[in-house]
């Protein structure tokens, strides 16, 4: 397909998802994340030839929530290598985000790193292993795409933490079961911190996109991660990225991608592009409605997915 072609068909559907597609409402369990206008609609997806594409909110900074989990997810992974999967594991929970029922089954091993149990843990080992663990995260994400104003939202960070006790009595479970080497309120601190960085569809589109690239930024050529940890990376976005709406995901759309609570997506086609979309509506999962909307109505129309 020619690029004039996408950059049609995303200008198409963006103004039909735009237009009948308004249910949902703006996550309120995070009281900052409520005050975001619902009716903020951006898209922005870059090729790895170098073609890039916008339409509507794709430059204005939103925040990215649990998408982070696949950036701390990705420097962890290259700071311990394969000995991560002692401590989590690579199925889907089929659960919520934020379920505690199978940590307590499951005596403390999260599903998956893209659960909040699993994205804790995450942070727990960033802590032991970065001697500067705020800012050599933020280095990290700043460095994939020489994106140097990328930050912490100190104000989403507090929000989040003064109503944070599903998160709390997830981290001190895993605790009482010995998989958080931290004290707990360390973990949490850092935990909501990297749930706060915002960025832009165009950012966040421009930033993943070494995970359609064998793990090879394509901006300035460093390995971000290897081929082998790209493909698990990608695969596990595909089997866990939506939590209990992730096999609806892969049916709808057939790509591997990523949700937050702030109403963004990231999806991939491994050796094409990554696509950002970003509408604050969300369903009952958590998960954008008009993003998944758009989302499905593009793969169909390109007719092109993983699949
Ligand atoms: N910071 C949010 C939380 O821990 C992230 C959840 C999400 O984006 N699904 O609840």
């Amino acid at each position: 397909m020619t690029g004039s072609t996408l950059e049609n068909i995303v200008h198409q559907l963006y103004a039909q998802s735009n237009t009948h597609c308004n249910s949902g409402s703006v996550a309120n369990y995070i009281p900052q994340l409520a005050e975001v206008a619902p009716e903020k609609f951006g898209i922005h997806l870059c090729e790895v030839s170098g073609n890039s594409y916008s339409v509507g909110d794709s430059t204005e900074k939103f925040s990215i929530q649990s998408i982070s989990k696949v950036l701390s997810f990705a420097l962890a992974y290259t700071l311990v290598g394969e000995a991560i999967w002692t401590r989590i594991g690579v199925e889907p929970s089929g659960t919520a985000f934020n379920s505690l029922i199978q940590i307590e089954i499951e005596r403390g091993i999260p599903r998956n790193p893209f659960i909040n149990a699993g994205a804790i843990v995450v942070a727990d080992i960033l802590l032991s292993k970065l001697p500067q663990p705020q800012e050599d995260f933020l280095n990290f994400i700043r460095g994939i795409n020489n994106l140097d104003h990328l930050d912490y939202s100190p104000v989403i960070t507090a929000s989040e933490k003064a109503v944070g006790y599903r998160n709390i009595a997830l981290c001190n479970l895993m605790k009482s079961f010995g998989n958080i080497d931290n004290e707990p309120e360390a973990v949490l601190d850092f935990y909501f911190l990297l749930c706060s960085i915002e960025m832009s569809c165009q950012e966040l589109s421009q930033l993943f996109l070494f995970l359609a690239n064998n793990g090879i930024s394509p901006h300035n050529h460093k390995t971000i991660l290897s081929k082998s940890q790209t493909k698990r990376i990608n695969a596990l976005m595909q089997t866990c990225g939506f939590y209990d709406e992730s096999g609806e995901f892969a049916f709808k759309v057939g790509l591997p991608g990523k949700s937050g609570v702030g109403g963004g997506i990231i999806a991939i086609l491994p050796n094409q592009y990554s696509i950002a979309t970003w509408s604050p509506r969300l369903n009952s999962k958590g998960n954008s409605v008009k993003g998944i909307h758009f989302l499905e109505a593009f793969t169909s129309a390109s007719e092109n997915s993983i699949f």
